[in-house]
């Protein structure tokens, strides 16, 4: 006898696009050692954490130095000093009333987007859109619920919701019946929204069918126009059929320092194979106690301090920073006769290939041209080919040194 492989991981794709651009950035570098690379590509913020929040950060790790304040294993779900905090200004502000028991504090949103399925079983039907942040397509192929992918770039079984400049990047409901639908607005890597509308679509196509929505709203700070949703809360009837994720990783710099929360409502409902329902969020509590023993005490303190007046208006700064980097972009894009999405209420900007030109031939013109670096479109889907990314997250100089090099550039 020998150890068996989980098979499933067979069938991710070898080539994950961050190390391909490496790859390729590496050999540039090697052929053109004097050479300036900005890096637009990757999706790590570059603001520090804000003085606020690192002063309640230190302060909270010498309390654990301390034997009168030192604190062990802390409550399953998160302090209630954070979760109270995430209820009253996360969501009491929108109109939204939750309660301590349905906020889930952990160590992420990626974690908590790419555990989520465990709960659910392995004959359900999932739908993306395209492109997508792979970890939902990942995680679901590490757990079985796919075919391989065929050669259109796509994993049989699962379906795609292709998001292009056709449908004004608004996924159309899916013609056959999906139980899991992951949501991402603002859009990463698109940078788009969803209105209002367009949102409670889909909470009525998820009520209809008794589906569940895995809402990603990592980029909830970045929403600049009044219009759009802070929550998928905010739609009527969601407590019924969605999952939302949020993190302070975008918002205050906690890429390094890693907290997140998950939101499940008491309403949510899945069924067994008898047709009996169950309660997701014990299931969800279920799967954390066995499996996470929660975000460190001085993490919680800090996240803590990102809800008090200074922390808030300092993470404002952070974000109008690189939401000044973005339409910087936005606009320097524009200019040379590109079409633009994104930008708008998110760190992103989508940009269109021109004419004839694919994902990464884009990427290499940019490489070799400017020496900008993006990220080719088609790595999030088959349906992100023709377009590239650009994040917003670089130092402002690094921005405006980019653009003014992107000027020049004839397309
Ligand atoms: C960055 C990002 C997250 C945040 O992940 P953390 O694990 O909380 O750092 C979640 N979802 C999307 C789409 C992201 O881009």
């Amino acid at each position: 006898m020998s150890v068996k492989i989980n098979e499933n991981y067979q069938l991710l794709k070898a080539n994950y696009i961050f190390s391909e651009i490496d790859q390729r950035v590496e050999d540039y570098q090697n052929d053109h050692p004097q050479s300036d690379i900005i890096r637009m590509g990757v999706g790590d913020v570059t603001r520090p954490l804000t003085p606020t929040v690192e002063e309640a950060f230190r302060n909270a790790v010498r309390e654990m130095g301390d034997p009168e304040t030192f604190r062990g294993y802390g409550p399953y779900q998160g302090y209630d000093f954070l979760l109270d905090n995430i209820i009253e200004k996360d969501y009491a502000s929108l109109g939204i009333k939750l309660e301590r028991s349905e906020v889930f504090v952990s160590d992420g949103a990626k974690c908590d987007t790419g555990n989520i399925q465990e709960i659910f079983a392995l004959d359900n039907k999932v739908a993306v859109t395209d492109p997508v942040y792979p970890v939902y397509v990942d995680s679901n192929v590490m757990a079985g619920r796919t075919g391989p992918m065929g050669d259109d770039g796509r994993y049989q079984n699962l379906v795609y919701l292709p998001c292009t400049e056709e449908n004004g990047f608004v996924p159309e409901l899916p013609q056959e019946e999906v139980d899991l639908i992951y949501l991402c607005y603002p859009n990463n890597p698109t940078g788009t929204t969803l209105t209002k509308e367009e949102l409670k679509e889909w909470v009525d196509y998820a009520r209809d069918h008794k589906s569940i929505i895995l809402f990603d709203a990592a980029y909830e700070s970045y929403i600049r126009e009044d219009h759009i949703p802070h929550s998928i809360y905010e739609v009527e009837g969601a407590r019924e059929v969605a999952i939302e994720f949020r993190s302070f990783s975008k918002n205050a710099g906690f890429t390094g320092t890693r907290c997140a929360f998950t939101v499940v409502p008491e309403e949510l409902t899945g069924y067994d194979v008898d047709g009996k329902s169950h309660n997701l969020n014990q299931m969800w509590f279920r799967r954390q106690t066995t499996k996470f023993n929660g975000v460190s005490y001085p993490v919680q303190v800090a996240a803590q301090a990102v809800y008090s007046p200074e922390g808030q208006e300092e993470i404002k700064k952070t974000v109008d920073y690189y939401m000044n980097n973005a339409s910087i972009i936005y606009n320097s894009l524009k200019t040379i006769g590109l079409k633009v999405h994104g930008g708008v209420n998110s760190p992103y900007i989508w940009v269109k290939t021109p004419e004839k030109m694919n994902s990464w031939q884009f990427f290499d013109l940019l490489l070799e041209n400017v020496q900008i670096v993006g990220t080719p479109g088609v790595g999030f889907g088959p349906s992100g080919e023709g377009y590239f990314r650009l994040t917003a997250f670089n130092t402002l100089k690094n921005t405006e040194e980019a653009m003014e090099r992107l000027s020049k550039l004839a397309i």
